[in-house]
């Protein structure tokens, strides 16, 4: 049998230095370490305060670096490793024992020897296992399920002990850990963590104690970041014999996918605790959130419910007329000197096959008055197949004829609002009208025309003959507009290019324009468009602003909690469990937010509709609720990344220190 060469040792240090440069000159914590512990020792550093005990642990322990020199671990050099791969050594080698116990308060006992076996991915049944074993073998099976607050001193630094074997605890990593105890319980934890030597694992305990280090076969002075002497004890009973508890980290782990899915419900369970530890803080910044979320809902509700009720005003408005008016274009302002659109023109139009049916309109604005009551009001002068050119259904009476257009008659069709006002509970057929001074017979009531787009929904409209407003009212026989409604199967460019032609033909110039309800829907298409962005733009401001009460409240969290980062990072968190920890946090408040803010949302849009406050119904579609889930989680995520990211980049030995 060849003897097979000899295991590097277990820790190996050559020139280790590590200067301090934080504010002022720069201070050397460790002056040029030389030092070599093989596995199974018992080594005690001892020291004054401030000679490097704990800078040398901390690099020992991978959780601070060296400036200087070399440290390699089982032969691995230390330095070449990332973050990731020192933690995944952490996780699997280390287990440290502080001096304040660093038990994370919102775990029990169980819950925080448990941790190590979470971040390593080990499988629940056997973690939990394993760690009712070890807190069992270390006197605490009755206090499994006991918050650090509810044991003692020992109690805690024992829960801690455990925690640090919990991955099998290869190097055991103690800073002043009988430094709060009293004396007979320190004595305590020394015998057990000579047991724990016995039993293979090697100790390393900084104190400034000497009672403390008489524990150890070595002993190790420290002064002013040096090495000033290293005494080794001759133990009796030989080399240790490792034990089965070393071989846990070796321990098959939970399937990949399963312990990273076992880990984000860790995660989500922490956010929970933690806004729940906050719960006034929570509900403000959710609150933020909730503003936000509710009115981007608000908003989409209502362009969506301002879009739609001008398409379906649009599409009313009959698919296939043209408007002729006079004038050069829209807002020609010599428009209404250009008399050149007469009833002719209307006539002329009239038998064409191209179209359907021709209206002439005069429009004016006058005074109204039955009995006492007196309204203005918007008089059209229309011809008689106005009402079937803008697809107004009669609801009572009848409408004037062809006839009374060419008699002059003075007869009146009027809409409901109009009946509504000016003949509250009568029948208005056959009543007299004063219609400025002339008065008319009501013959018909017709359903009141749509709106269009930015038209006064309230106004009242009176229908007269237009030739009764030409000639027995306004005395001009110009027109306002002609509209046409084209034939079923032409085509509106087709007429309106048709139109075009005979008219020009008559006038000699082209001194009209024409517009097409095509025309109009595009326009009203845009108007939706433009009213949505502008709606959509002050929601997300709203939003915004929630977004940053989110950040400004994972921020505060992550400063308070900056310690409990550090204990998790020593046991083993990897950077992207902190990152996720926190995100998880800011994502929980934002969709909490969310749901609230889509609940408001919901109730305002039924009391807008309820209570007619809009002129439209506002339209609470699934889509504004999914624009609310996406908002609110991506606000989360946004926000919360900045945050999280910061949290997983503190350094875990300022954490610790951090009280
Ligand atoms: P000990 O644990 O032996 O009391 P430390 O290792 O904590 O000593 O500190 C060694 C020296 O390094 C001290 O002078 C201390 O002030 C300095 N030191 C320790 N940590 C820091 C730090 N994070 N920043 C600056 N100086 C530090
Ligand atoms: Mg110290």
């Amino acid at each position: 049998m060849t003897p097979s060469p000899a295991p590097p040792p277990l820790l190996d240090l050559r020139g280790v230095g590590r200067t301090y440069r934080s504010g002022g000159a720069p201070l050397d914590g460790l002056k040029g370490i030389d030092l070599t512990i093989h596995a199974g020792e018992m080594v005690a550093i001892v020291g004054p305060s401030g000679s490097g005990k704990s800078t040398l642990l901390n690099i020992l322990g991978c959780l601070d670096r060296p400036t200087r020199g070399t440290y390699r671990f089982k032969g691995r050099e230390v330095a070449r490793l990332d973050a990731e791969a020192l933690s995944a050594l952490r996780r699997e080698h280390m287990g440290f024992i502080f001096q304040r116990y660093h038990l994370l308060p919102d775990l029990t006992a169980l819950g925080n020897v448990e941790l190590p076996g979470l971040y390593a991915g080990q499988q629940r049944s056997a973690r939990r296992y394993r760690a009712r074993a070890l807190l069992g073998r270390f006197g605490l099976a009755d206090r499994c399920h006991d918050y650090p607050n509810q044991l003692s001193g020992g109690q805690q630094q024992r829960v801690a002990i455990a925690r640090a074997l919990a991955n099998g605890g290869e190097l055991v990593l103690a800073d002043e850990p009988t430094g709060a105890l009293d004396s007979r319980t320190g004595e305590e934890l020394l015998k057990v963590l000579g047991g724990l030597n016995q039993d293979g694992h090697t100790v390393v305990i900084v104190t400034h104690d000497p009672a403390v280090a008489a524990h150890a076969d070595r002993v190790i002075e420290m002064r002013d970041g040096e090495i000033v002497s290293d005494r080794t004890r001759v133990r009796g009973d030989g080399a240790p014999t490792p034990s089965p508890a070393l071989t846990v980290s070796t321990e098959r782990p939970a399937r990949r996918a399963a312990a990273a899915m076992e880990r984000f419900f860790s995660a989500f369970m922490v956010a929970f605790s933690a806004m729940r530890a906050q719960r006034l803080r929570s509900v403000l910044t959710t609150l933020g959130v909730v503003i936000g979320i509710a009115a981007v809902v608000v908003t989409v509700a209502l362009g969506d419910g301002a879009t739609e009720a001008v398409m379906r005003n649009i599409s009313q408005l009959d698919g296939n007329s043209l408007s002729i008016l006079p004038g050069y274009g829209r807002g020609d302002r010599k428009a209404s000197s250009i008399k050149t659109l007469v009833e002719a023109d209307a006539h002329a139009l009239a038998g064409h096959p191209y179209l359907d049916s021709v209206t002439p309109e005069v429009n004016i604005n006058t005074v109204l008055r039955h009995g006492s009551i007196a309204v203005e009001s918007a008089v059209g002068g229309v011809g008689d197949q106005f009402f079937r050119v803008r697809g107004l259904p009669l609801i009572a009476g009848s409408l004037f004829t062809a006839d009374a257009v060419r008699r002059l008659e003075q007869e009146a069709v009027i809409d409901q609002v109009t009946r509504d006002v000016l003949f509250p509970g009568q029948d208005p057929v056959g009543g007299i009208l004063l219609v400025g001074n002339l008065p008319v017979r009501v013959i018909g009531v017709v359903e009141r025309p749509v709106s269009g787009f930015g038209a006064s929904s309230d106004a009242l409209k009176v229908y007269l003959p237009y030739t009764t407003v030409m000639y027995r009212i306004v005395g001009d026989s110009s027109l306002r507009s002609i509209i046409v409604r084209v034939a079923d199967d032409v085509p509106l460019d087709v007429a309106s290019a048709e139109v075009t032609r005979i008219l020009t033909f008559r006038h000699r110039v082209k001194d009209f324009y024409i517009l097409s309800s095509n025309e109009f829907k595009q326009n009203a298409a845009e108007a939706g468009r433009t009213l949505s962005l502008t709606f959509g733009i002050l929601g997300s401001i709203a939003l915004l602003v929630g977004g940053i009460g989110v950040m400004n409240t994972t921020l505060v969290s992550v400063t308070e909690r900056v310690r409990e980062i550090g204990i998790r990072v020593a046991v083993g968190a990897r950077r992207g469990d902190i990152t996720r920890q926190f995100l998880v946090e800011a994502v929980l408040l934002s969709i909490a937010g969310g749901l609230l803010g889509a609940v408001l949302a919901h109730g305002v849009g039924l009391v807008l509709n309820t209570y007619q406050i809009t002129d439209y119904e506002v339209v609470l579609s699934a889509k504004a609720y999914l624009v609310a889930f996406a908002c609110a989680a991506g606000t989360g995520v946004l926000f919360g990344y900045l945050p999280a990211r910061r949290a997983s980049c503190l350094d875990p030995v300022v954490s610790l220190a951090r009280d």
